[in-house]
């Protein structure tokens, strides 16, 4: 297995002000002092990227997107482009979250779309895939999650352009995460699908785990073979309860 640097990336949802930049200078305060294993990561609304980029100045902390639309600009109104995010001051983006797959229609080819757009832009894509409750209590985890990601991911994707987050519907703010015999389970056959399709690059490809992580099961899922990182939702609003996660490593 090839050895990979984890990356723990917050994703801050629709939540945050000016004032939440004082949780990435706790954070950083806390990263500056004890220097964990892992690449850290902050994803919040497209408003604080540049403040929260200028906060973190200095530190090893990255800023990233939560969505990007597939064109470079033009006339669609509301929407942000990758190259927005990374004039902001992003060096990734989150491309393909259940919410949005939910709540704004995505497809896996509408996320294919953007994550190239985020290549084109010199963003690495976290590409998000995940099965919801019905398709898992109908055994059907392995086949969705693997449609998902042989239509979400690019042709050319590398491990340096290209993160891919299992999450699980059911486990996102829910407190519930599947046992770490089934994290294993999907991110070993999220490894065979990578392997075969990128071939050396697919080893290397980093492979988070997302649902329900916090301090307290941090440690039990990093733990699990393929889990290198996780992509935390609530827990990553506030510094103390993401550096317990970040501390895990
Ligand atoms: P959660 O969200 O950690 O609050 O479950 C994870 C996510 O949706 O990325």
């Amino acid at each position: 297995m090839a050895r990979v640097k984890a990356l723990v990336a917050g994703n801050w949802k629709m939540n945050g002000l000016k004032a939440s930049k004082k949780e990435l200078t706790a954070l950083a305060k806390k990263l500056g002092k004890e220097k964990p294993g892992c690449d850290v990561l902050i994803c919040p609304p497209a408003t604080l990227i540049a403040t929260l980029k200028d906060a973190a100045k200095g530190t090893k902390i990255a800023i990233g997107g939560q969505d990007c639309h597939a064109k470079e600009s033009g006339a669609h109104t509301g929407d942000v482009s990758a190259e927005m995010l990374k004039d902001a001051g992003a060096s990734y983006v989150i491309v393909g979250h259940s919410e949005r797959r939910a709540d704004h229609g995505e497809t896996d080819a509408d996320v294919k779309a953007k994550a190239e757009a985020a290549h084109r832009a010199g963003l690495v894509a976290i590409v998000c895939v995940g099965e919801t409750e019905a398709q898992r209590d109908a055994g059907e985890t392995l086949k969705i999650i693997k449609g998902q990601l042989k239509g979400s991911l690019p042709a050319g994707a590398t491990a340096k352009t290209t993160v891919i987050a299992y999450e699980p519907v059911w486990a996102i703010g829910t407190g519930r995460t599947p046992t770490a015999d089934d994290v294993a389970k999907v991110h070993a056959a999220i490894r065979k699908a990578l392997d075969a399709r990128f071939g050396a690059e697919g080893a290397k490809m980093r492979i988070l785990y997302g649902g329900s992580v916090k301090p307290s099961n941090a440690a039990e899922l990093m733990a699990v073979p393929n889990v290198n990182g996780a992509l935390v939702g609530g827990a990553s609003l506030k510094a103390e309860d993401f550096w317990g996660i970040v501390s895990a490593y």
